[in-house]
């Protein structure tokens, strides 16, 4: 029988666990997790559950007893320090180890540190875990500010949901605009706009020099006065334990469709891969719930050896106020950007486009836009583009005969 042992008890090791048993996996699996929690959903942190309007019990992807009644030796606050592939064995911060025959690595990533005086000081907040959050929901409230540092969606929500709470918030950003690595000009102008409309301030431009708790130093000599600060910088691969055990790793654990490793007995999955986009032909790391399920369900299926699901267009969502942001595909080699529907009506989509192929849509409260986008992205469907602007022909016409 074949053991498998499952490092790191997020999103995507959880679902691992859960899909191998499902895919009629009878051996041993061991699922060990660096936090006291069973595997839970972190897309709350920043937006219902900060707002109060989710509990513990609705984060977690399945109720604890689920790993019990399945066989599965779930090991919360464990954490892997090391990997030795030739004896198949991990070794934990207790001093214990474990054998395995397979190795799925799903360590995650981590929220990156501001590379700046004060950057690391404790009292900074920072957005990854249960822990982060629960600090975090501490100090908001009527009467607080909350400065952000990185206008990112994590940043975003953040604020948004300060709000919700009654307290003042600030976004610092560096770039011109709020989310610009992340999505086109259109919809950050959206979403500062929505911002700033419910009371949040947002700081462009804005260069940080030093952080404190307390406040933000900006590189004109201003100083963001705030209660807490939480920083929001983008987050790194946790790929250290597999570079050590000598596994190819390029800003993550490099990984093929099959989430194998270079090492034929370990496999990777989640956050911490660059991973094979079949449907865009690049490479690529993720950071998303759809790419966490997608790359386990692929772990999965390659362990107890049936055929792995369909190559996924990669998508993305994001909550903040009353809109629903949906994002399919990726628009690196776009050549133009179409906008269907009007911003101001709090219902429109960008379609980014090379040549007369979706590469990309962002869709704010327009799901059919998203669902036949993504449609669209899938079959490389070729558009003519006059009909995807005009709001009086359907997604479904849109498509060039
Ligand atoms: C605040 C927030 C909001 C988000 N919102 C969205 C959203 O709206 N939509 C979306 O699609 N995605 C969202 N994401 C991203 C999404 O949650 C992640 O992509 C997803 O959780 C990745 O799953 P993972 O299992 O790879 O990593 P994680 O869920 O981070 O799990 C990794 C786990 O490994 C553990 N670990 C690390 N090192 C070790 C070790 N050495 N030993 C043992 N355990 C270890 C970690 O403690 C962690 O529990 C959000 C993320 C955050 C933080």
């Amino acid at each position: 029988m074949i053991k498998v042992l499952i490092i790191g008890a997020g999103h995507a090791g959880g679902s691992v666990a859960a899909f191998l048993r499902q895919y009629g996996h009878d051996g041993p699996i061991v699922l060990a997790g660096e936090e006291d929690a069973p595997p839970y959903q972190r897309p709350p942190l920043s937006k219902a559950w900060l707002k109060g309007e989710a509990d513990l019990d609705g984060l977690l992807l399945r109720p604890l007893s689920f790993y019990a009644e399945q066989n599965i030796d779930f090991r919360p606050s464990t954490t892997a320090v090391s990997i030795d592939p030739k004896a198949r064995t991990v070794a934990f911060d207790d001093g214990s180890s474990e054998t395995y025959d397979i190795l799925v690595l799903a360590t995650g990533s981590t929220a990156r540190k501001l590379p700046l005086p004060g950057g690391d000081h404790p009292d900074l907040l920072e957005l990854r875990t249960l822990k982060d959050a629960e600090r975090l929901k501490a100090v908001l409230g009527p009467g607080k500010r909350l400065a952000v540092v990185g206008g990112g969606y994590v940043g975003l929500e953040a604020a948004a949901s300060a709000r919700a709470l009654g307290a003042e918030a600030v976004v610092i950003e560096r770039a011109p605009r709020v989310l610009a690595r992340v999505a086109s000009e259109t919809l950050s102008a959206f979403f500062t706009d929505q911002h700033r409309a419910r009371g949040v301030e947002i700081l462009t431009g804005a260069e940080v020099t030093a952080v404190a708790p307390d406040g933000v130093t900006l590189a004109d000599g201003s100083v963001v006065q705030a209660d807490a600060v939480l920083v929001g910088v983008g987050a790194l691969a946790c790929d250290a334990l597999a570079r050590s055990a000598g596994l190819a790793c390029d800003d993550g654990v490099v990984v093929d469709e099959q989430a194998r490793t270079s090492d034929p007995t370990v496999f990777a999955v989640g956050d911490m891969t660059r991973r094979p986009i079949p449907v865009h032909g690049v490479h690529h790391r993720l950071e998303s719930v759809p790419n966490a399920l997608e790359q386990a369900k692929q772990a999965a299926a390659a362990i107890v050896g049936r055929p792995g699901p369909a190559p996924e267009v990669p998508w993305f969502w994001s909550d903040q106020y009353e809109y629903k942001l949906q994002i399919a595909g990726l628009p690196f080699d776009a050549d133009r950007q179409v906008v269907r529907g009007e911003p101001a009506t709090g219902s429109f989509a960008v379609f980014h486009l090379n040549g007369d192929r979706v590469v990309c849509v962002e869709a704010v409260n327009a799901p059919p836009e998203f669902m036949a986008g993504k449609q669209l992205i899938a079959k490389a469907t070729p558009v003519e583009v006059v009909k995807l602007a005009d709001m009086s022909v359907s997604m479904k016409a849109v498509a060039a005969q």
